[in-house]
């Protein structure tokens, strides 16, 4: 991106372009596992063109960065007239100084999905020995000066979410200029197969959360909190990324996520219309058993400052 120039209205308009096929990890939560499915290119961006799209995500099922063909890409979405872009990555491929010097010129945010900062845990998770590549790639992002375009996108699972104030103490150490830290509890989607050997409680997580989010917002570092019901935030409900969108009046769900599980709990909520609720795939390990229904006005309610 040129830099200095702060562009954010495009964000929520862009397209999300599923052009990875591939991946360099193998992450045990992995949600949209690789089908090795070719996305025709042209296609692609003739179809970009017609709808006059300005905007996309780079994304997909697996690592856009893995396919050989990343700034082929870039290329024919920028002749379509793309004009920003966001990439979705594990940061491995950054590792290399000249490949993430080229994709921070190309790119403007960066959105990288990091399990740990702890190398075993991040090992387990990635079942990958690239603990040290993916961190060199941050590094070299900070170091090519993307570090205010990068997102940190932190799966809380069941091998997590006790380090979740560790790893707010990481950022605030390493990355104290990022965009903002992403806290998304793990779907019980794709390779999760209902196993509650990944997917913690909610119960379980949300003291943990909540000392990370304390922290990162001692330091003035943003953070959002996704798919975790409201009741299991009490007094963080501000950190919701869909009570956010809720008060913008935007859709509580984003497009292409599964809606609420119906429950006697939720039906019986003040602050149903802003809460992502309980999805009926964690429902399916854990049951409803955690939900408590609320008196509250969701209106009541202070977002964090975003
Ligand atoms: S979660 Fe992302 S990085 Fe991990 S295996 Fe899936 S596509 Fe690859
Ligand atoms: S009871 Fe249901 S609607 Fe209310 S906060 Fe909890 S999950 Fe959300």
């Amino acid at each position: 991106m040129k830099k200095g120039v702060k562009k954010t209205g495009w964000i929520s308009e862009q397209l999300c372009v599923q052009m990875a096929r591939t991946c360099n990890l193998y992450c045990v939560y992995c949600q949209n596992p690789p089908a090795g499915a070719r996305c025709s290119k042209e296609k692609t961006a003739a179809l970009v063109g017609k709808k006059g799209v300005r905007a996309v995500s780079l994304e997909g099922g697996g690592e856009p960065t893995a396919g050989g063909d990343f700034f082929d890409w870039i290329r024919a979405l920028k002749a379509a007239g793309v004009e920003n872009f966001m990439l979705s990555t594990n940061a491995v491929a950054l590792s290399d100084p000249a490949f993430c010097r080229r994709a921070e010129k190309a790119v403007d945010y960066f959105t990288v999905n990091f399990p740990s900062h702890d190398p075993e845990i991040y090992r387990k998770a990635t079942r990958s020995v690239k603990y040290g590549l993916a961190v060199k790639g941050l590094e070299n992002l900070k170091a090519a000066g993307a570090e205010n375009r990068l997102r940190l996108f932190h799966i809380i699972f069941r091998d997590n979410y006790r380090l979740l104030p560790a790893f707010a103490g990481w950022v605030i150490k390493k990355f104290p200029g990022l965009a903002f830290v992403n806290f998304t509890f793990v779907r019980n989607a794709g390779r999760v197969g209902d196993s509650a050997a990944i997917v913690p409680r909610y119960s379980e997580v949300e003291p943990f959360l909540k000392v990370a989010l304390a922290g990162l917002k001692l330091k003035k570092i943003k953070a959002v909190v996704q798919n975790i019901p409201l009741c299991r935030l009490k007094n963080f409900e501000g950190f919701s990324f869909e009570f956010q969108r809720w008060r913008r009046g935007d859709k509580v769900l984003e497009a292409g996520i599964a809606g609420k599980a119906k429950n006697p709990a939720c039906g019986r909520c003040g602050l149903e219309p802003a809460c992502c609720g309980a999805r009926a795939d964690y429902l399916k390990i854990h049951g409803n058993g955690e939900l408590l229904p609320s008196d509250l006005d969701p209106g009541s309610l202070e977002a964090e400052a975003f």
